[in-house]
């Protein structure tokens, strides 16, 4: 683990490296408190720190006092060594945001105990920062797909529209469907049916642009966000989709499938409205290419359906 060391006397940041190197840590080493609170500032900063007390441009309670109201996580662990030793000023100090302190000149063995339940601290809060980071990567996944969930892509879909709209850009929007999905279900059962979902989705990603997006928006129904689209892309793209998907069987308990889907297609107008007036025309345009015989893609504009009078 790293940690960092502030202290302006040479004699005491070579004394501190060699015992903490000895105990195992990485040691990073500052001068003065300024130079303390920019390394502490930087991304992949230690999240130990034992802080002198006196130093100059900024001192170690006013580089505590910095970081607690700036830096939130991961947490740093600060430890206070220092010549003051009066109840007032260990008070000061831990009023500042430090964890804790050592007296100087301080006994070795204190502070690597000290330090050990520092690390401690630090651990625990990193292992519970991986799994929220876990959690909330699975709460936005669809985990039979492995792709966005429906509140992640209408999510990603929001943010596109509001990014374009400030470029004055505009977004493309595709929702699409696996055409009679229910027959593979009713057919092979419904394992097959997932295998296909599952194969489908592989397929539909491996035919976009990286910056694209694509998530499942429902049982068989997919939702794909292209920025910096219009119409007319947005149509190839989807026409690109569908063709792909159809082109190959997809191989499922031995039995070959061919499985196509309809395409709904719009683009955002650039004003500022919500995605999901968006999501209705695509899925209007949809119905239509249903409509069609499917294994086909239907555009339609916001102007041009029937979401207009109510937009
Ligand atoms: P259309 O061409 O009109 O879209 O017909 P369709 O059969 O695809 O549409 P319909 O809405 O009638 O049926 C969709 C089926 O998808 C019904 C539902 O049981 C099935 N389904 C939804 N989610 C899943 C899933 O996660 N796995 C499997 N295997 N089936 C699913
Ligand atoms: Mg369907
Ligand atoms: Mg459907």
């Amino acid at each position: 683990m790293k940690v960092l060391i502030a202290d302006d006397s040479a004699i005491y940041r070579t004394t501190l490296s060699r015992a903490l190197q000895r105990w195992g840590y990485e040691v990073l080493i500052a001068q003065n408190g300024a130079e303390a609170w920019e390394m502490l500032a930087e991304p992949g900063a230690p999240a130990l720190a034992v802080l002198d007390w006196v130093m100059p441009h900024m001192t170690g309670p006013e580089v505590c006092r910095r970081v607690r109201e700036t830096l939130r996580e991961p947490y740093t662990y600060i430890l206070l060594l220092t010549g003051k030793n009066t109840k007032d000023e260990i008070v000061e100090g831990l009023e500042a945001g430090a964890d804790d302190y050592v007296v100087k000149p301080f006994d070795e063995h204190e502070l690597q105990v000290r330090l050990r339940a520092g690390k401690r601290i630090v651990d625990l809060q990193l292992d519970l920062l991986r799994a929220r980071d876990e959690l909330r990567e699975r709460a936005n996944k669809d985990l039979l797909t492995m792709l966005p969930n429906r509140p992640a892509i209408a999510s990603a879909l929001e943010q596109e529209l509001s990014r374009c709209h400030r470029d004055r850009r505009t977004v493309g929007v595709i929702l699409l469907d696996i055409d009679h999905f229910k027959k593979i279900n009713d057919t092979f059962g419904h394992f097959a049916g997932d295998a296909v979902l599952r194969e489908t989705a592989a397929r539909l990603r491996g035919n976009m642009r990286p910056y694209d997006q694509i998530g499942r928006y429902g049982g068989e129904e997919f939702l794909v966000v292209l920025p910096n689209c219009d119409l007319e892309q947005a149509a190839m793209q989807a026409e690109r989709m569908r063709y792909k998907l159809q082109g190959s069987t997809i191989l499922v308990d031995g039995a070959e499938l061919r499985v196509s889907a309809s395409f709904g297609v719009t683009v955002s107008d650039g004003s500022e409205r919500s995605p999901d007036i968006f999501v209705r025309v695509a899925d209007e345009a949809l119905y239509r290419a249903k409509a069609d015989g499917r294994n086909c893609i239907s555009t339609l504009t916001l102007e041009q359906s029937s979401q207009a009078s109510i937009a």
